[in-house]
């Protein structure tokens, strides 16, 4: 994502994406007859729900969530949703009462445990945790099945995907084109869930009912369809391990285009694209082109797609995008930027292995998503045109930084904080997450880099597709991972740069005919980070140990340091650009 489009690192070009979801968002009118049976005082989620990765409840430490079986109507005319959701816990210590989050917006009107009702007082909901009494507590080991019948007008996305919720829009045919996004409020805005990114269920199955006129493409593998004859026809799927903000409802006029990627790995994964059937024929072809060439990318560069035995879905949505497992959210309009590929597919694919396959324990490691996901578009650029385009995109990259907050702070945050600018990195985490990982990349070198991300992503070097499993990872496993394949100590690289605000300042004197170069890093830390010094044309490298290097420099020598932008550091230049008021061009 990219603020959270899946928040898409805002260069240029996605600012210009996103003017245009805006504009889109606005442009969608309500009915006069719809706004009057909407409810004429304003609704809000609790202040709870919006959040989401906050500390979860000692009962939902004591259980794990083996299933979630979703049957979800949703009814265009009234922007609403009548649903059932059926629960599988199992106990993994004591528990005396089952607690889930789900938004108070949303009307509860019945809760039973193993098929025997729960009477009202021996449930509740306040502030959108729901706490379930259990008749008879559990023992470890034990399961209880939660069934909760909800129905409602679920919260509406004031400007989806940084603030989300449902999308009601409508297609240019003119049919009801719906959505949700709910990266920043998390998966409690429609469903009973665990929102927390370390309580992923098992499997999550569901059913979804919408007018018989419309397509409701979702995560995992399809089951078929039911039409009711009705007029509603229900569309089933089965998804396994989702990331639990990745449900996602997807419902439009859309037509399907669909081919077999034959695999480098050897599988056959089915890949989909779900469009609107107004989409010129050519600018639908052309974005499905993509789909392979990105996958093979991703697979020689990172490991196998990590849901092969689901499908690679991409679908029309009236938002920007959204890292939705097997089925991402395009909203980019086929947009052409003169580099060759559509950024926003590339970014959300990228969090099939960077966020859904390896999901961060707690939102302090969310630059392992946004930074390393955002790392994969310039690798993309020279896999596709050069290092040229390649170094063009890390500039861009480069002049976003922001320096206010570290990365990574080494203390639990909930999402919020670590995405608003007050608080936490912001888009630090993408941009400067991407340059970190070049720099590291320029460091260890592709072996132990390559070697380093695939360990990271799937937990071992040598995935193989149906052999691995999602999995969370944190920055300190990262570490001692890079560690490992490197045979040194890095601590000094991920302290330096990653818990720092202020970039690492190479200072620079220079007389008697010697360069002198000493690194000097946000808490005064070492930092032997080694540095590429051009000398009237002739390379060396400085090796910078304790942090200082000296270089002789004959009287009147033109000196260029890291000729090849292998090292982040801090750039007066660019510092005085932003000084001025710079933008990105
Ligand atoms: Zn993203």
């Amino acid at each position: 994502m990219s603020f959270t489009a899946c928040r898409a690192a805002l260069t240029g070009v996605s600012m210009l994406a996103l003017a245009a979801c805006a504009t889109t968002t606005a442009s969608q009118e309500v009915a006069p007859e719809a706004a009057a049976r909407q409810t004429p005082a304003p609704r809000e989620s609790t202040a709870f729900t919006l959040g989401t990765d906050q500390p979860r409840a000692p009962e939902q430490l004591a259980m794990r969530f083996d299933k979630a079986d979703l049957s979800i109507k949703v009814i265009p005319d009234a922007k609403a949703i009548d649903a059932v959701a059926v629960l599988d816990f199992t106990a993994t210590a004591p528990l005396a009462r089952l607690v889930v989050e789900l938004d108070t917006l949303l009307t509860v009107s019945g809760v039973a445990v193993d098929g025997v009702v729960v009477p009202a007082g021996r449930w509740s909901n306040p502030e959108g945790r729901m706490t379930v009494e259990l008749a008879e507590p559990l023992a470890a080991g034990e399961t209880a099945q939660l069934r909760i019948a909800y129905a409602g007008q679920p919260r509406v996305a004031p400007m989806a995907p940084w603030d989300g919720g449902f999308v009601w829009a409508t297609a240019p045919s003119g049919e009801p084109w719906i959505a949700t996004a709910v990266q920043p409020e998390g998966c409690d805005i429609f469903w009973p869930c665990i929102d927390h990114p370390l309580a992923e269920p098992g499997r999550v199955d569901l059913h979804i009912t919408v007018p018989s006129n419309l397509s409701a493409p979702t995560n995992g593998k399809f089951l078929g369809k039911v039409d009711h004859g009705d007029g509603w026809t229900t569309w089933n799927w089965s998804a396994a391990q989702p990331n639990t903000y990745a449900i996602a409802l997807n419902i439009g006029p859309y037509e399907e285009v669909s081919a077999d990627y034959h695999s480098r790995f050897g599988n056959v994964i089915p890949m989909s694209y779900w469009h609107l059937r107004t989409d010129d024929p050519a600018k639908v072809q052309g974005l499905f082109d993509q789909f392979a060439p990105m996958m093979d990318f991703y697979e020689a560069t990172v490991g196998p797609f990590p849901f092969g035995d689901e499908k690679m879905g991409v679908v029309e949505t009236p938002h920007l995008g959204m890292e939705h497992q097997t089925i991402n959210a395009y909203g980019n309009g086929y947009k052409l930027d003169g580099k060759g590929y559509d950024w926003l597919l590339h970014h959300e694919l990228a969090h099939e292995w960077f966020g859904n396959q390896m999901t961060n324990r707690n939102s302090d490691d969310m630059w392992l998503h946004e930074g390393l996901g955002s790392y994969m578009q310039p690798l993309y650029l020279r896999w596709l045109h050069g290092e040229w385009l390649m170094q063009a995109e890390l500039l861009g990259q480069r002049r976003g930084l922001i320096n206010k907050f570290p990365v990574v702070s080494g203390e639990e945050k909930s999402e919020d904080e670590v995405y608003q600018g007050d608080t936490g990195p912001a888009l630090d985490i993408y941009n400067k997450g991407s340059l970190i990982a070049h720099s590291l990349r320029m460091l260890i070198g592709d072996e132990a880099f390559f070697t380093s991300v695939t360990r990271l992503v799937y937990g071992t070097a040598t995935p193989r597709p149906g052999e691995f499993q999602p999995r969370n990872a944190s920055t300190d496993e990262f570490l001692a991972i890079v560690n490992e394949e490197t045979g040194r100590d890095l601590t000094w690289f991920f302290r330096g740069y990653l818990y720092q605000a202020a970039l690492p300042d190479l200072r620079q004197s220079r007389a008697d005919g010697e360069l002198a170069l000493e690194w000097v890093t946000g808490d005064g830390g070492v930092f032997p980070m080694p540095v590429e010094v051009e000398i009237d044309g002739r390379r060396e490298t400085v090796a910078m140990a304790g942090g200082r290097g000296r270089i002789a420099v004959p009287e009147g020598a033109h000196v260029l340091i890291d000729p090849d932008n292998k090292v982040l550091r801090r750039l007066e230049y660019i510092e005085a650009w932003k000084a001025a008021g710079g933008a990105n061009p």
